[in-house]
């Protein structure tokens, strides 16, 4: 198999499920120009009348946000009640069953203080988490299927059961990461009663932008603690909430050939913070790394072996497009 990379920002073609390119540049890269069209003003003028307009009288919050502490959820927070007169939100987090980052503990409480808000704290039933996150494991190198899948609809179910008619996430992740050519404001999920909107849909989504709202709430990078020097990543402030998690990520490299190096060193690229070339060479350099502490964090969770690990690494490997290294670790073969 011929592997092929974008030629605007260097993520690898054909092999995210449901990402689509066009003339060998990928959706997303074309969407960054689509952004250019959109009227953002006019998006944010109508949020502001929309949540007057939904506003329920008799329920005490405006809104429910999904909050994982990151700078995502600051930055949403942050522009409801700045920009979009939001008085009183709830904000429902999720913990898995991994072991938090010092950082991620911080960043959640500071949330909450920042705005005197009232906080759900919900953990999904810890046996259920460790059998879901095992079988996804083992039979699909899917380890969070399950969590994921509750972190979408847990804060709907939670708005419906508190008649709070808004839910607001983070980044329209269909069109960010080019499945999709449009930035739907409402989430497919939304019904009549609720209503779930993606705040990147309304202010252009960067990371940079939310980096700049977060840290202007007091948000603070794993670089800011020393219990976690991670590894296989190019940045110190996304997805930093628990250590496990990170496995997630890492088995797509496994399967299709990229992780959270290609995703943030492409990101960059649209960013204008990197060139192609320095991002293929970030992404050669370290996409491959799986970070020690999260697959001991990962594996002692879910009560699994290193080896068992392996093994099923090994059994899930995209042989069209990886090749083992002289250490045993798996590389990408268009890049050695
Ligand atoms: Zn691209």
């Amino acid at each position: 198999m011929e592997i092929k990379v974008c030629k605007a920002c260097g993520f690898i073609l054909d092999t995210r499920p449901n990402m689509k390119s066009e003339n060998g540049i990928c959706l997303s890269c074309l969407n960054k120009d689509r952004k250019n069209s959109i009227d953002w003003k006019e998006r944010q003028k109508w949020l502001t009348a929309y949540i007057e307009k939904t506003r329920n009288r008799n329920v005490e919050w405006d809104c429910v946000v999904g909050v994982s502490g990151g700078k995502d959820s600051c930055a949403i927070v942050k522009r409801l009640f700045e920009c979009h007169g939001v008085k009183k939100a709830l904000l429902v987090h999720f913990c898995d069953e991994f072991t938090p980052s010092l950082a991620g503990l911080h960043n959640l409480d500071n949330l909450a203080k920042k705005y005197n808000l009232d906080l759900i704290n919900f953990r999904c039933a810890p046996q259920t988490f460790v059998e879901e996150t095992k079988k996804s494991f083992f039979e699909e190198l899917h380890p969070l299927k399950w969590i994921e899948s509750q972190l979408y609809s847990k804060p709907l179910e939670i708005a419906a059961a508190f008649n709070i008619p808004l839910v607001f996430m983070g980044e329209n992740p269909a069109f960010e990461y080019g499945e999709s050519e449009e930035c739907e404001i409402f989430h497919p999920a939304s019904n009549e009663k609720t209503k779930v909107i993606f705040m990147g849909s309304i202010w252009p989504y960067s990371n940079i932008d939310s980096l700049e709202q977060a840290e202007k709430m007091g948000f603070k990078q794993l670089s800011d603690f020393d219990d976690w020097q991670r590894q296989g990543s190019i940045d110190d402030f996304t997805q930093i909430d628990s250590k496990g998690y990170m496995i997630q990520h890492w088995t797509k490299f496994i399967k299709f050939g990229f992780q959270r190096v290609s995703d943030m060193a492409c990101r960059f690229v649209r960013e204008g913070k990197l060139t192609k070339e320095q991002a293929l060479q970030l992404i050669k350099d370290s996409d491959y790394i799986c970070d020690p502490l999260a697959k001991k964090d990962f594996c002692r969770t879910i009560g699994i072996t290193v080896q068992e690990f392996d093994e099923t690494v090994d059994k899930f490997a995209n042989k069209d497009i990886l090749v083992k290294d002289a250490n045993g670790k798996w590389r990408r073969k268009d890049l050695l």
